[in-house]
């Protein structure tokens, strides 16, 4: 029998999920979507103009950005434009958020235009990344939505459902879904991404503490894909088909 976790979940539980649709007025896509205590807002804008390196080639370009308010952490951090730069990690989890969405879009479908995704951070309690994608993904889900039925695309590019979900190893124990207290003392953290086809767009493990064996390895996939396949429901509720 394994131990309680820190906030009473068991091991392969992934917290509670909430996603609100159309949470703000100005982006043509916006959810909030809450894991537990983490909270962030994704907004999916669409810009009548593609990357500079795909003009004239009927290809369009999905892009991210990813931020945190300075009090969506336990002490304040500081806002990128008074430091002046933006740190390593944020540059990374941008990346991160604007790959997994591309990877599922037909860019000739979607036609010289760019979404841009936009992922703030309001409250972080662990796995703000992996929120930011199953989030964005609905967000920019409800900007297609829109564009086609302004008659502007013929049909919905995207071709599979796409979340992510956080696995760890803590004190010995792998767990699905860390939260902060358990992310801030994990021997490996680990982040996938999926698609609805059971398939791997991005796997992401480091063995912070230690290194790790296949056979943890596996196990913290097993579990990644039960998690995933979970918010994919609740991506489901909202979004139905991906027509
Ligand atoms: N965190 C923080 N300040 C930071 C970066 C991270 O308080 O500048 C906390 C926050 O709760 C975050 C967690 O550490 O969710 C884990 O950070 P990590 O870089 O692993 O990203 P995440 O798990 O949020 O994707």
């Amino acid at each position: 029998m394994s131990k309680q976790r820190f906030d009473g979940r068991n091991v392969d539980q992934i917290r509670a999920v909430k996603m609100t649709n159309n949470y703000l007025i100005h982006a043509e896509g916006s959810v909030l979507i809450e894991m537990g205590l983490t909270k962030v807002i994704c907004t999916a804008s669409v810009e009548e103009k593609t990357a500079q390196h795909l003009r004239g080639s009927g290809k369009g370009w999905v892009t991210a950005e990813y931020g945190m308010l300075p009090r969506s952490t336990g002490t304040r951090k500081m806002r990128d434009s008074t430091r002046g730069k933006v740190d390593g990690r944020t540059m990374e989890i941008q990346r991160l958020i604007g790959r997994a969405l591309r990877s599922v879009v037909d860019m000739e479908k979607m036609g010289e235009r760019t979404i841009w995704i936009d992922c703030d951070v309001i409250q972080a309690d662990g796995g703000t990344r992996t929120a930011s994608i199953t989030g964005a993904f609905v967000a920019m889900l409800e900007a297609f939505r829109k564009l086609k039925e302004a008659g502007t695309i013929a049909e919905i590019p995207v071709k599979n459902y796409v979340s992510a979900i956080s696995i760890g190893k803590v004190s010995d124990e792998i767990l699905l879904d860390l939260c902060y207290e358990e992310d801030s003392r994990a021997q490996v953290d680990m982040n996938v991404v999926m698609t609805d086809q059971g398939e791997y767009i991005e796997l992401q493990g480091t063995g912070e503490d230690a290194p790790f064996k296949a056979s943890e390895l596996s196990a913290m996939l097993a579990l990644a894909e039960k998690g995933c396949k979970e918010l994919m429901e609740a991506q489901k509720q909202i979004i139905g088909d991906l027509i």
